[in-house]
């Protein structure tokens, strides 16, 4: 055995985390659980005084299984982040305004025989005016009622078919994470990083050097530094490339109010005439913001357009941001990783940033290398993030390119612009008869990209042919039988707040009051 031993490469033993955001921590998080091998130190670096973005309050479901990785209670997690349950997102004024269709997460029915519902919803379509296809959703019907309630493992059908994602308090989340982490043995050190040094010979990282002098050695390190990039570009200088000419937003203006509503399981996008508007309601408060592109709207007006479309009394003053969508030409570079916003930045229309983030744990977690960093694990894990962030961006693009809005220079640019080559030959497909191809693992699966194909106004020509080998008045009776339960079962879930009031509700959540007194 301990001959065996003597050839085997090196493992490593310092593992560095440079940043202290929801990318720093859910990567703490998890390594902690997954490194806990008693050979790795795992050390995390933040800057108090740089702070975090405090943004990235909406998800989508994966991030159940990233929770379940690390045995984390889901009703304590939902009341430690003033979190709610969300079941997918409204779109409002995006292929016209006036428009409004909703994305929401799982299925679309059931397939007959093997064939596609969409497939047959298309039929029908082409017979008699149909009701929006989230009709035939649990998620889109527990949307439209504003209702809520987690399915349990043994929950019968359609229940079973309620996916759903968190909406949380991003400062909440990071600090849920880091009690987590440290729980779990992680050091956490307070200061800011002044200088990194990289080895003459091989270029990789070696030690990163405090402002107070400390210097911090280490094997691996994970880049969570947020958009500048202090090891991945600063250091490493490994590029970017840049996707503004196909997605043009670069600035947002967020600000938090107070909740005019209860809480409802999504979160809304409402399209304005230079970008677009969103609104994620957590427990305690809203959280709202306006993307747009400052080549078309300016910072003052951005902010007077957010401010005049609130529902509820703001908290703070609006804050503005600002970005460059793209991403990093490579998210693992020598011994660094880049994660969060460090490795590019897609903007938050389908929630898919902290979703890259575990993505990146995950693949990281199936590639962990040793102290060479060897090419085989890092083109592998470079060429599945590329994939996976260029598969985002597409079904992110679409929103913006497939729309019939001419009301501004913006729109008019988005709505003529070449998309890029893949989007352009999936549009395509989806136009004849309504088919979708998943390339690879991409995230998105088919009935996202229907729901936001048919809620933009994608309408296909025809249907697939194999359809009509299937009887038609029992596929409109199964259809509407489907649509019914949807309706049937939804009505029976409580409201979220009721939901939330009952079994996961923040300490001095206004909602177990709000609930107690209706
Ligand atoms: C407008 C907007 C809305 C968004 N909405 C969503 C959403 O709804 N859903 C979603 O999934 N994502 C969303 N995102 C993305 C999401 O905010 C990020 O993916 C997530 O917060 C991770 O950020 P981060 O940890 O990479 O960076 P940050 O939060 O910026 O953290 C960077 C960390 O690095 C530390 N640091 C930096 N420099 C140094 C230094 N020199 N020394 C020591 N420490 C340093 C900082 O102190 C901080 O702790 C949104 C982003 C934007 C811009």
């Amino acid at each position: 055995m301990a001959r065996h031993m003597t050839g085997m490469p090196a493992p490593i033993e310092r593992l560095v985390i440079v940043g202290g955001g929801t990318a720093g921590w859910m990567a703490a998080a998890a390594f902690s659980r997954f490194l806990n091998n008693g050979h790795t130190k795992i050390t995390l670096i933040e800057s108090a005084e740089i702070g975090t973005i405090g943004v990235g309050e909406a998800t989508i479901p994966p991030i159940l299984t990233f929770n379940k990785m690390l045995g984390i209670n889901e009703n304590e997690f939902i009341a430690a982040t003033q979190g709610t349950f969300k079941a997918g997102i409204e779109f409002v004024n995006w292929g016209a305004i006036g428009e409004r269709y909703v994305h929401p997460f799982g299925f679309h029915g059931r397939e007959i025989h093997g064939v596609a519902f969409h497939q047959l919803y298309l039929r029908a379509r082409s017979r008699r005016p149909m009701p929006p296809i989230s009709e035939w959703s649990m998620s889109g019907a527990a949307i439209r009622l504003g209702r809520f309630a987690r399915p349990g493992t043994d929950a019968s059908t359609p229940f079973n078919q309620l996916y759903y994602a968190y909406q949380f308090d991003a400062a909440l989340y990071a600090r849920f994470l880091r009690t987590y982490a440290e729980r779990g043995g992680i050091e956490r050190i307070e200061g800011k990083v002044v200088d990194v040094a990289l080895n003459g010979e091989s270029g990789f990282v070696e030690t990163l050097t405090l402002a107070d002098g400390r210097r911090i050695e280490g094997d691996l390190f994970l880049d969570c530094s947020g958009f500048r990039g202090l090891l991945i570009e600063q250091a490493l200088k490994t590029g970017y490339e840049d996707w503004s000419h196909w997605l043009p937003c670069n600035r947002a203006v967020a600000v938090a109010t107070e909740n005019a509503v209860p809480p409802e399981p999504l979160t809304r996008a409402t399209a304005r005439s230079h970008g677009w508007q969103w609104r994620i309601p957590l427990q305690h408060r809203m959280g709202n913001g306006l993307v747009y592109s400052s080549a078309y709207l300016s910072d003052d007006d951005a902010r007077d357009t957010l401010m005049a479309n609130l529902e509820g009394p703001p908290l703070a003053d609006p804050r503005t941001l600002s970005f460059t969508t793209g991403r990093r030409r490579l998210s693992w570079n020598k011994n660094v990783i880049t994660l969060g916003l460090s490795s590019g930045f897609v903007e938050p229309l389908e929630s898919t940033s902290i979703h890259l983030v575990q993505a990146g744990i995950a693949r990281l977690i199936a590639l962990f290398p040793d102290k060479r960093c060897t090419d085989v694990e890092r083109n592998e894990y470079n060429r599945a993030m590329k994939d996976l962030a260029e598969d985002i961006r597409d079904f992110v693009i679409l929103h913006f390119h497939a729309t019939r809005r001419n009301d501004s220079p913006f729109w008019d640019y988005c709505r003529t612009m070449q998309p890029p080559d893949s989007l352009a030959r999936k549009i395509a497909l989806f136009r004849e008869k309504g088919r979708v191809f998943r390339d690879n693992f991409e995230l998105f699966a088919t009935p996202s990209w229907v729901a936001v194909m048919f809620g933009q106004g994608i309408w296909p020509d025809g249907y697939d042919p194999i359809v009509d080998a299937l009887d038609e008045d029992h596929v409109d009776r199964a259809i509407e039988q489907m649509r019914r339960d949807y309706e049937a079962t939804a009505q029976r879930l409580p409201t979220q707040a009721e939901f939330i009031a009952r079994c996961c509700a923040a300490p001095g959540s206004p909602l177990r009051a709000a609930v107690a007194a209706s």
